[in-house]
């Protein structure tokens, strides 16, 4: 193969597809059956706008580009979503930080941006004086949206292949074994893309890439009985120093309403319980939001962050390098991951056919 890319979820089949389009045979393996099973299937389905990140990072980078890439591609191949709109809400003493974030997000490129007063008023039950309120914000059909994007890298000649895990990488050469059986394959390949989410960090290892750790941080999510009267995401402002945006209201497409996500770490890669009391949600609720009962949530979901740790010092940013050459590593791609995928896609077939650098940070 011209390549090999080790996970299909959003990132991994982005790439694939970017490189497809391009004219390689590309390969994408995936040791779940249902790829969606991973960070790609238990997040909050927002496709962000880009406010919150550090000016001149790959986060605000990728976000901007990403988020109307993605939209072009949803429009064009007919997947659901709907650009809503956010409000992020503070009371009268957060007005100095309000407009800290929308002068952060002016510096990051977004677009569609505006203070109003007593957000309230038009939008019942949101709390706070004060809102910062983003028109580009959206939400899209997780699930139907990973379907299209392997489906139109499919169609592009990628081949994927599911229930195999990859077990060793070598320059050029990639071992993997079929789900449940001791059958081998090995598989040689000019380019080799990590995109397998929380266990990029092993993967990275076996290229020799050492020192990076993924812990993984729970994101539990409430569902709520009952949705507001309008389509809307409600935010907190986000907690200093913190890449966790606060628990906020969420809607999937298919009407279910959620509060969600908090932070909490994780005992390891697979833990997906949901520990948090409905009590403390409905506190979280209840600073953004009036008219919840807290009878009215019930345990929805919980996802994963992939949070990456270089020699034990926490990354704000998404990493990505390339060790040994022509295996590229792409490493603590948390929220705005689902966001950013295209345009990180994007900037990975740029180095793959045309010899570019990734960023000049990697
Ligand atoms: C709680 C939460 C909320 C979020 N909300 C948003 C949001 O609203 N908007 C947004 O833009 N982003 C959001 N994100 C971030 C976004 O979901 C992720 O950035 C994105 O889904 C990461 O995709 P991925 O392809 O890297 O990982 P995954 O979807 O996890 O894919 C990695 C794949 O690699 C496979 N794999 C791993 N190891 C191997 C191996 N050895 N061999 C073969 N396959 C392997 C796994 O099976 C998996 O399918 C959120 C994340 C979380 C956790």
């Amino acid at each position: 193969m011209d390549a090999v890319v080790i996970g299909a979820g959003i990132i991994g089949s982005w790439v694939a597809l970017a490189l497809a389009r391009a004219g390689l045979s590309v390969a994408v393996f995936d040791a779940s059956n249902k790829p969606g099973d991973g960070i790609s299937g238990r997040n909050s389905g927002v496709l962000h706008a880009g406010i919150y990140y550090d000016p001149g990072s790959l986060k605000a980078i990728h976000c901007q580009r990403g988020r109307n890439l993605t939209e072009e591609f949803l429009q064009k191949h007919r997947v659901p979503f709907t650009i809503c709109g956010k409000l992020v809400v503070g009371e009268k003493d957060d007005e100095p930080r309000l407009i800290t974030l929308l002068e952060n997000a002016k510096r990051c490129g977004a677009e569609g941006l505006s203070i109003i007063s007593q957000p309230g008023r038009n939008y019942i039950g949101v709390r706070g004086s004060r809102a910062l309120h983003s028109s580009k914000t959206g939400v899209v059909d997780a699930p139907a949206y990973l379907s299209a994007v392997r489906a139109q890298a499919e169609a592009n000649g990628a081949l994927f292949l599911l229930g195999r895990t990859v077990t060793e990488i070598d320059h050029g050469r990639i071992v993997t074994r079929l789900m449940r059986t001791a059958h081998h394959e090995e598989i040689t390949c000019d380019w080799i893309v990590n995109a397998a989410g929380l266990d990029s960090d092993t993967v990275a290892g076996w290229a020799g890439v050492s020192g990076y750790e993924i812990r993984p941080n729970r994101g539990e999510y409430f569902r709520l009985r009952k949705q507001l009267p309008y389509p809307k995401l409600v935010y907190p402002l986000p907690l200093l120093d913190s890449t966790a945006l606060g628990v906020h209201y969420t809607f999937h497409l298919n009407g279910d309403a959620y509060a969600g996500p908090n932070s909490i770490w994780a005992e390891n890669k697979k833990d997906y319980r949901i520990t948090a009391s409905r009590r403390e949600f409905y506190l979280s609720l209840s600073r953004i939001l009036e008219g919840y009962e807290e009878a009215d949530l019930e345990p929805g979901y919980a996802g994963l962050r992939p949070r990456l740790f270089i020699n034990g010092i926490p990354q704000r940013d998404f990493v990505i390098l390339e060790n040994p050459d022509r295996v590229i590593h792409m490493l603590g791609i948390e929220s705005p991951g689902l966001t950013s995928a295209p345009s990180l896609a994007e900037a990975i077939a740029a180095r793959v056919t045309r010899g570019e650098k990734i960023h000049p940070n990697s």
